[in-house]
């Protein structure tokens, strides 16, 4: 069986080296020069043209940047490594990228960390022995309700949740993990169910991860895999599926025709008809494809030229209350680990620290509300490093409009790997995989398994 997957992001690569395992040729067709997609990383052989080409490639831009972009391109960045924006993987070694690595015999490293909360004072980790004691009889009640329990729950919101069970410290655990684990602000969208089986799956390891030698280690490690054996990277844009008769029967790259048995798009689900005739697919489908909404975020690079080494490696998150976004409370996090020399992101005595904050797609747009966002993640950067300013050689503020393919909430259902034309598969952060972003991309490679397997 001959396969052909589109685009050579996690999820693409992660179905390709499933793919090659069970046998199939595979043939990956990228459009950039690069693999790696969303999860890139970049460092300073990009100059500033090709930076802001990159960011309006992949939805973003950058609003704030101290000094100018030009400068920072013109030399700050020597000697550190950044990837497109923040970027965590949610459950550390459980984590659905590095199983997957891990069952093709690749040992991803990692640098993990708890959860420590920004408070009015800061609190490393977030949650206590003590806490747990008091707050788990709960938490492991949904946890382990039975699979039919928690599926009841995916129509739940977290909203109503909250008003069941949030009492004291439980009530704001509530209030932050699901709107980090979803990146949506709108706990009244956020699906009870939904957060509770992102849980489950990520139990037992670091809740959050990054990966030594940044984010496009994983695309590295997974594309040298596919390359040894015997898959292709083909760095050409696919123009066009090809389906007759309701089968999806090869694709058209440049003038050429190329025949395949099955073709796997990875695009965001979104995108499908800029490379398949809309025609092909019954209405409705079509319409719900068409739209369905991403998430949003501002992040923020900070370069420091000094560090208290307490911070190093670990991760914090705060919630502002009245942030004036939809949802009302803006939930955000800022990641120590990046700073760690052993991440290799950040040069020998410099600093590289990140941080997000969660905002819907359309506030990721407007300057106003970015600005305001801003703010909101400087003031909680100088909880944690009084007067950073003063300390920092520049800054880079990144915004993004399409940070998951598609938003984990009640009103935005994402669809599944198969699709109503026979042999067309879509993969990535878009389907309904488990877990979000990263996660949500490569477990989508397994539900392509269990889909051909049927
Ligand atoms: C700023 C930012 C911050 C993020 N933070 C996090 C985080 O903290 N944690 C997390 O888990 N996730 C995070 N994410 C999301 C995560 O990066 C994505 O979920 C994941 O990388 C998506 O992988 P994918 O393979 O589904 O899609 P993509 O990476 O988008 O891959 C699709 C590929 O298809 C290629 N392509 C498109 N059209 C064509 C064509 N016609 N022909 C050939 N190739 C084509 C593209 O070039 C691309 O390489 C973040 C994303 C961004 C941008």
């Amino acid at each position: 069986m001959k396969a052909c997957v589109i685009g050579a992001g996690v999820a693409g690569l992660a179905s390709a080296s499933l793919l090659l395992k069970e046998g199939y040729e595979v043939d990956i067709y990228e459009k950039e020069d690069m693999v790696g997609g969303r999860a890139l990383t970049i460092d300073n052989s990009i100059s500033y043209g090709d930076y802001i080409n990159l960011l309006k490639r992949f939805d973003m831009y950058v609003p704030f940047a101290e000094p100018s972009l030009e400068e920072i391109f013109g030399g700050l960045i020597g000697g550190y490594k950044m990837d497109l924006g923040f970027h965590l993987i949610g459950g550390g070694e459980n984590a659905a990228p590095l199983r997957i690595l891990s069952s093709l015999g690749i040992k991803q490293e990692i640098i993990g960390s708890r959860i420590g909360f920004i408070g009015k004072k800061v609190d490393y980790p977030y949650l206590s022995t003590l806490d747990k004691m008091k707050m788990l009889p709960r938490i492991l009640q949904l946890l382990f309700s039975r699979k039919e329990t928690i599926r009841a729950l995916e129509s739940v919101s977290m909203e109503e949740t909250i008003k069941k069970y949030g009492k004291g410290k439980m009530k704001l655990t509530l209030e932050l993990f699901p709107r980090l684990i979803t990146t949506v602000n709108d706990l009244s969208r956020i699906s009870t169910g939904e957060t509770f089986w992102a849980q489950r799956e990520l139990m037992g390891s670091h809740p959050v991860s990054y990966p030594v030698g940044g984010l496009n280690s994983i695309a590295k490690n997974f594309s040298s895999w596919v390359e040894k054996n015997g898959g292709k990277i083909i760095h050409q844009k696919v123009e066009k599926i090809i389906i007759e008769g309701g089968a999806a029967s090869g694709i058209k790259v440049g003038n050429e025709e190329k025949e395949y048995d099955i073709v796997i798009s990875s695009l965001p689900a979104q995108d499908t008809f800029s490379i398949a005739s809309e025609k092909n697919f019954p209405e409705e489908w079509a319409e719900k494809i068409k739209n369905l909404e991403g998430t949003g975020s501002l992040c923020a690079y900070y370069a420091l030229n000094e560090m208290d080494e307490n911070l190093m490696g670990k991760a914090f998150v705060f919630i502002e209350r009245n942030a004036g976004v939809e949802g009302n409370d803006a939930v955000g996090m800022i990641d120590f680990k990046i700073a760690d020399s052993a991440s290799g992101m950040s040069p020998s005595g410099k600093y590289l620290v990140q941080a997000y904050v969660i905002c819907t797609p359309e506030e990721a747009r407007r300057r106003k509300k970015v600005e305001s966002l801003r703010e909101i993640m400087d003031k909680y950067m100088g909880k944690l490093i009084p007067g950073y300013e003063k300390k920092m050689d520049w800054c880079i503020y990144p915004s993004i409009w399409h940070l998951d393919g598609v938003a984990k909430t009640i009103d935005n259902e994402k669809p599944p790997v198969s699709t109503p034309v026979r042999n067309f598969f879509i993969v990535g952060d878009s389907t309904n995989a488990k877990g979000v972003g990263i996660n949500c991309a490569a477990d989508s490679a397994n539900l392509l398994m269990a889909e051909l397997k049927k």
